[in-house]
């Protein structure tokens, strides 16, 4: 199961925080960064992140292509509402693609920590069935 894990500069101190509470979940899972992110994601926990360009650099568009072709199975993001992004137009084209795909997104802290819960409970098993299916 793949997960994407991309935070705004603002937000990178509660993506590592969130990391190092969450990493005994998300070490069972093949992880997704936007280039800085999963650097310091990587940096911090030791965790095994695939680190695709820096979102500005390309990254979202990306990981918006691992979603288009049904490759990835969540997304979080903590995306910073209050700070122009050079690259908006690939925020919101990741998040539509989220919604035109139905992936989880979470968009902040505390719908994050409810999704890494649902992960570790297995509410996402569904997905690896439906991908066997397909193959
Ligand atoms: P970054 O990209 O992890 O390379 O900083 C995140 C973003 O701004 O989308």
């Amino acid at each position: 199961m793949n997960v994407a894990l991309i935070a705004h500069n603002e937000k990178k101190p509660i993506m590592i925080n969130f990391a190092l509470a969450y990493q005994h979940v998300l070490k069972e899972y093949n992880l997704f960064a936007t280039g800085t992110t999963g650097k310091m994601i990587s940096d911090e926990t030791g965790l095994d992140v695939h680190r695709f360009q820096s979102g500005p650099y390309g990254g979202d568009q990306q990981i918006g292509a691992m979603i288009a072709n049904n490759e990835m199975d969540m997304v979080i993001f903590f995306r910073d509402p209050l700070t122009a992004q050079p690259h908006e137009p690939d925020v919101s084209a990741l998040i539509r693609l989220c919604d035109v795909h139905q992936i989880p997104l979470a968009t902040n802290l505390s719908s994050a920590e409810i999704f890494i819960h649902g992960l570790e409970r297995g509410d996402l098993d569904w997905r690896k069935i439906v991908k066997e299916k397909k193959e």
